[in-house]
């Protein structure tokens, strides 16, 4: 290489991968692409000690490849930590897809992805994220064996949503045990961000508990439907992050904790499904903390959904998937007790929790 300066782009041209900014010695990233499809899709493995990488599929219009690359690397970091707090023998993985989920998907598309997905002989087992679904998951079903999440009839265990549900509706009443000193949510003024699979079925566990839900979402059809449904206040303001709410439950995409919001939100608690909340993990979750807004971690509370999909590679039935996703109540305080213990951000010490778990069994692996 000459001694010319490189300019920030050509850099980033130059380090495609292991010089992204969010990788984090991921140990395998796969480009798929089939022509005949249209099928441009990113696996990323990012640590397999705990076993075989795990993690579901994301199909989003992505701006551009950069984004796409960016996502998975940051959602299957996630997906390590996920597995390794909840106590999952099994590592971070996830893909992404890139193409607009309502236009682009075909059963060609997902069984040439499913294809890719064979290929790895089982290093990575896949599942539904945003912009997927069950059935989407039974036709790669039809190609290979290491994907889970599909259909009941299929023998899956389905739908993973109203679990991870009902996992961020304990994480949250954790939250709002160790913040308001109950864990009731009777009154409590709940903004929904998002709603989705998760998000609706999080309205209709608040809704019944006598929470007062405020909902948001870009799509404006779903948002009146779900609204009337569940009797929730549908938000028509201009900024929802400075929205006067107990609780924010981020449902939507990553992110939404950012330099832009942090300093406008005026809930006590966040606990939400949406991965990688914090746009900075480091940097935002010491400023939640400075102001005093507790974080219930995005990892271990919306863990609901992998528990779900996990069964279906360990055998267990829905009485344990639902034990297990209810048992993130304890594990959430244990976190919060952990952080004040450390004097550390709650994302800290749930990341440092797992961490060692990954730690110790790579210890033992080697023996
Ligand atoms: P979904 O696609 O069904 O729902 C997402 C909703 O968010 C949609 O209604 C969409 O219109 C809305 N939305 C998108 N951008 C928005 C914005 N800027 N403001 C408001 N609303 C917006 O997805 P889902 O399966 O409900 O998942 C929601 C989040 O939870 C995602 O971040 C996902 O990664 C995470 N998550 C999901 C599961 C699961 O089991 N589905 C498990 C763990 C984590």
């Amino acid at each position: 290489m000459n001694a010319t300066i490189a300019t920030a782009k050509e850099i980033q041209k130059m380090d495609p991968v292991f010089g992204q900014i969010s990788f984090d010695d991921h140990e395998q990233i796969v480009f798929c692409n089939d022509k005949d499809t249209g099928l441009k899709a990113i696996i990323g493995i990012h640590n397999s000690v705990m076993g075989p990488a795990l993690g579901g599929t994301r199909m989003f219009n992505y701006s551009n490849e950069w984004e796409a690359l960016n996502d998975v690397l940051r959602l299957s970091r996630g997906m390590t930590f996920k597995s390794a707090i909840t106590g999952l023998n099994i590592g971070g993985g996830k893909a992404v897809i890139i193409g607009d989920a309502k236009t682009q998907k075909t059963p060609e598309l997902m069984r040439k992805f499913g294809e890719f997905v064979h290929s790895l002989s089982g290093r990575y087992i896949t599942a539904e994220d945003v912009g997927m679904e069950t059935a989407d998951m039974d036709l790669v079903r039809d190609v290979t064996p290491y994907v889970t999440g599909i259909s009941e009839e299929r023998g899956g265990a389905g739908n993973p949503s109203p679990v991870t549900a009902f996992g961020v509706y304990m994480g949250m009443k954790a939250a709002a045990k160790q913040q308001f000193g109950s864990d009731v949510l009777t009154g409590k003024k709940v903004l929904v961000q998002g709603i989705g699979h998760v998000g609706e079925a999080l309205v209709e566990y608040l809704t019944k508990e006598g929470a007062l839900v405020t909902i948001s979402d870009i799509n404006e059809e779903r948002l009146y439907e779900v609204g009337k449904k569940y009797n929730a206040t549908v938000y028509s303001g201009n900024d929802v992050y400075a929205e006067e709410v107990d609780i924010y439950a981020p449902c939507a995409m990553g992110a939404t904790i950012n330099d832009a919001t942090i300093h406008k939100i005026k809930a006590k608690v966040i606990a939400g499904a949406a991965n990688n909340q914090l746009a900075n993990e480091v940097v935002h979750g010491a400023i939640l903390q400075e102001r005093g807004i507790l974080y219930a971690p995005d990892f271990l509370i919306n863990a609901g959904g992998i528990i779900n999909v996990y069964a279906e590679l360990a055998h267990y039935g829905k009485a344990e998937i639902m034990a297990k996703t209810e048992n993130i109540y304890n594990t959430t305080l244990e976190i919060f007790d952990f952080a004040i213990a450390n004097k550390m951000t709650t994302h800290q010490a749930a990341l440092t929790i797992a961490q060692q778990r990954i730690a110790e069994r790579k210890l033992a692996n080697s023996k």
